[in-house]
């Protein structure tokens, strides 16, 4: 089983919502209720959509162009961002979920399909309005920020978005995907997290823990830094709010480290004790409880099909 902090927030949020997005979702699966399943779990909210572009715009176009020691301007990741928007927003009015033969992968960069669209039948035009302007804001702000653009351009390489992988027990691989990691000559390494929230006010230090361990942990990717390794109490760990352009500095406490790895051993156990290594056709939805408030059921991606299944109220 793979665990991830995001796949432990979902189970804890709601089991069934877990069980679709991990157990039964297949691209490349016959069965059209998996393959339902696996496009239902690429619907995303506005909010996290605008999200997405701007951590795009970071990691494929302005870190790849620091490592290349190019600068990008405010005005080269405004114009990709547009680049993206745009193309982003035609391809989902064209796509609605209705078509089973959609393929991500073909889609590049242009896929994008919206939760709104799927249950409301529309995307409001203020929200997609709103949404370009907060992704200018969050670009602007990122440009402002003097101590992360320093961190960004003093370090030696980047990597944005990189897969984190170690074993945390037996059949379970942590899963885990940091942002950026700036590797620098002088220095520990910084693990940052971009953050594009309306309020900002979550506290990203367990997400940024988890990371630190896992970076700790994984095996080293070949274009790290030869003879890589460091412990979680070396990381330099950054939270950007970049919509409301506060900037928090994490640095863990072993109370932390052991509190992080406690979260991700009991989440797991959780999950293992429910599933018990069984897969999608020994496992039946029923097992997984469902959501215990329907402001979750509404954002859910899922609910299409859940709702078929069952009576979850
Ligand atoms: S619709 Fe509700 S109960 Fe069903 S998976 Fe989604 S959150 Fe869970």
């Amino acid at each position: 089983m793979r665990w991830s902090y995001s796949a432990s927030r979902s189970f804890r949020q709601c089991q069934r919502q877990w069980y679709f997005k991990n157990v039964a979702a297949n691209a490349r699966a016959k069965d059209p209720f998996r393959k339902r399943a696996y496009l239902l779990g690429k619907l995303q909210s506005i909010s996290a959509w605008r999200g997405k572009i701007v951590d795009d715009v970071i990691s494929k176009t302005i870190t790849p162009n620091l490592n290349r020691g190019v600068c990008v301007t405010l005005t080269d990741a405004t114009n990709r961002a547009r680049v993206l928007f745009d193309r982003q927003l035609a391809y989902a009015r064209q796509h609605p979920l209705t078509d089973l033969g959609l393929q991500v992968s073909k889609a590049g960069d242009d896929f994008a399909i919206f939760h709104a669209m799927e249950y409301e039948g529309e995307l409001p035009k203020h929200e997609i309005e709103r949404a370009w302007c907060e992704v200018e804001t969050a670009l602007i702000n990122l440009f402002s920020l003097e101590d992360i653009s320093l961190i960004l351009k003093s370090s030696g390489y980047i990597v944005s978005q990189r897969a984190l992988q170690f074993t945390l027990m037996d059949n379970v691989t942590v899963l885990a995907y940091p942002d950026a990691i700036a590797f620098r000559n002088d220095a520990p390494p910084a693990i940052i997290d971009w953050k594009v929230h309306a309020f900002g006010t979550n506290d990203a230090w367990l997400q940024l823990a988890i990371y630190a361990i896992a970076l700790s942990r994984c095996r080293p990717h070949r274009d790290f830094p030869s003879g890589f390794e460091t412990q979680p109490q070396e990381s330099v760990l950054y939270e950007v709010q970049l919509l409301t352009n506060v900037v928090r500095k994490h640095s863990l406490e072993e109370e932390q480290i052991v509190e992080a790895e406690e979260y991700m051993l009991s989440s797991a156990y959780e999950i293992a004790c429910l599933t018990e290594g069984r897969k999608y056709a020994d496992l039946n939805v029923e097992d997984f409880r469902g959501a215990a408030y329907e402001e979750t059921c509404q954002r859910c991606a899922f609910r299409a099909i859940c709702w078929e299944k069952s009576h979850v109220y």
